[in-house]
């Protein structure tokens, strides 16, 4: 027994080795705005997640020979000046993954709408772009709904297209809207919300629920009231999980609402780290802030699985001013712009797309045959039109072809008005488009014409089912369905 003892141990003794346990942590130095400067912490990772003694978390985004600042994640738990903080080893990331779709989650991934988000896979927030030779040329449509959009300013699949206006001007709607056509499209809808407040972010969710929207989307949200650096973390986060459809084949659609209000947030951040201020007091880096969250979206290579990530950013102009600091940037790194006015907005025309400041510099390569049929001159009859009303108001009596270009421009242009939520599928819009062109709506006042734009339709559907049917499936208007469309006009 005593002998077995002794072997026990020394066999313990054998083994036994005396190593330091290395203990990394550094002090808390400073801390107030949601920001912290840290003493000590060697070895930090850029963008590292750190755990501060109490619970709360913080990102490291300053990092210096002696230390490192940091943004803090949550700001309700107290942190204060001497506190513990420990690295953990890793970047900022979100649950990804299926379990996502129907939930509204906060950019590090907690649910806001109650049972926590059940998923295995984890993507850092920051991911590189997809790299050249893994990308192709965008070549299929992303139908939004909106005639005046889809005519006009076509959006493809894997685009980057920027919707820009003044507050209220029905921004949120038109993203919403190209939210809700995605509907049995197989295309996974992402909304991201910035510094938003909680209601209006509660009206959108609203929305996506009335309207099914839920069962394909969603949503990332960063109140007004989250930290800047939570509104700073949103869109890449929300970029993130739609990276992770993406790289499985799928289509995703992600709108930024909006990246004025982020980079507002970046800035806050940035002068309260004491970074020096630029322009418009944003740091120097406020043009890579946004090129690469725009630069994830991509459509990727047959080989690379030929899934697509499409990003609707939104910006929200001052007085209308387009060539501000922010808008130039975001225009600059997009492929186009839907230009919504206030002027525009408050005399009826909804959507409010200014059809001469608005260009999709991609999109025309997806638009389908039918649409790129019906709508090739509409750009131009549309910038006639407005010429023509601008001088018709010198004079007042006009000629008669004059008189009847500038009805005809006027019908137009509420043929491209929508209601909010009122959804026209591509062989609508064709059919319309078609018809005006060839006569269906000459005569009709312009105060009936939304009227009869519904009548038409009605009749379209009552009477040729089936070739509004074969526009949708084929994504072309056959000689044989014209003649089926003016057969039904009686023309
Ligand atoms: P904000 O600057 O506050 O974010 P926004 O530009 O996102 O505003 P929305 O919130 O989309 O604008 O729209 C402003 C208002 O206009 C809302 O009340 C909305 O219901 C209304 N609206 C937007 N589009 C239409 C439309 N096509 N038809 C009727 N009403 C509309
Ligand atoms: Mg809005």
């Amino acid at each position: 027994m005593a002998t077995e003892m002794s072997a026990f141990l020394r066999k313990k003794i054998e083994s036994f080795s005396v190593k330091p346990v290395v203990y990394d942590y550094g002090t808390v130095s400073r801390v107030g705005d949601g920001v912290a400067r840290v003493v000590g912490l060697p070895g930090r990772r850029y963008g590292e997640l750190l755990q501060f003694e109490g619970g709360a978390f913080g990102m490291a985004i300053d990092l210096e020979e002696d230390g490192a600042g940091a943004v803090l994640l949550n700001t309700g738990n107290a942190v204060s000046v001497g506190s513990r903080v420990h690295g953990t080893g890793h970047v900022c990331d979100v649950p990804v993954g299926e379990s996502l779709i129907g939930r509204v989650v906060d950019p590090i991934g907690r649910a806001l709408d109650g049972a926590d988000i059940e998923s295995d896979t984890y993507y850092p927030v920051e991911r590189p772009a997809p790299d050249l030779v893994s990308r192709r040329a965008v070549d299929t449509p992303l139908m939004t709904g909106m005639i005046s959009i889809d005519s006009l300013v076509p959006i493809g699949r894997g685009q980057r297209e920027l919707i820009i206006g003044d507050r209220q001007t029905g921004k949120t709607t038109v993203a919403l809207d190209a939210i809700l056509n995605q509907k049995g499209k197989d295309v996974i809808c992402i909304y991201c919300a910035v510094g938003q407040k909680a209601s209006t972010v509660s009206a959108v969710l609203d929305t996506l629920r009335a309207n099914g929207a839920m069962a394909y989307s969603i949503v990332v949200a960063a109140t007004a009231s989250d930290s800047p650096a939570m509104q700073y973390l949103s869109p890449y986060a929300a970029c993130a999980i739609g990276e992770y459809f993406m790289e499985r084949g799928r289509d995703v659609l992600v709108v930024y609402d909006d990246l004025s209000k982020h980079a507002v947030a970046y800035r806050a951040m940035s002068l309260l780290l004491r970074r020096s201020p630029g322009r418009e007091a944003y740091p120097g880096d406020i043009f890579y802030l946004h090129s690469r969250l725009l630069e994830r979206a991509a459509c990727l290579s047959r080989e690379r699985g030929g899934g697509t990530l499409t990003a609707l950013p939104i910006i929200e102009t001052k007085g209308g001013n387009i060539s501000a600091y922010i808008p130039t940037n975001v225009i600059s790194i997009t492929d186009g712009q839907i230009y919504l006015e206030s002027e525009l907005f408050h005399n009826g025309v909804r959507p409010a797309v200014n059809t001469g400041l608005s260009v999709s510099r991609v999109g025309r390569a997806a638009q389908p045959q039918a649409m790129r049929k019906v709508s090739s001159s509409l750009r131009i009859e549309l910038a006639q039109y407005r010429e023509m009303a601008v001088f018709s108001r010198f004079g007042s009596d006009l000629d008669a072809s004059t008189r009847k270009m500038l009805e005809s421009g006027e019908r137009l242009t509420i043929l491209l008005t929508q209601g909010k939520n009122e959804l026209y599928s591509l062989a609508e819009q064709t059919a319309l488009l078609f018809l005006f062109k060839n006569g269906g709506f000459d005569g009709v006042s312009p105060k009936q014409m939304r009227l009869a734009a519904a009548e038409m339709l009605m009749k379209l559907h009552v009477m040729c089912p089936d070739t509004l049917e074969e526009i949708d499936r084929t994504g072309d208007l056959s000689d044989e369905a014209k003649r089926a469309l003016l057969e039904c006009i009686g023309a």
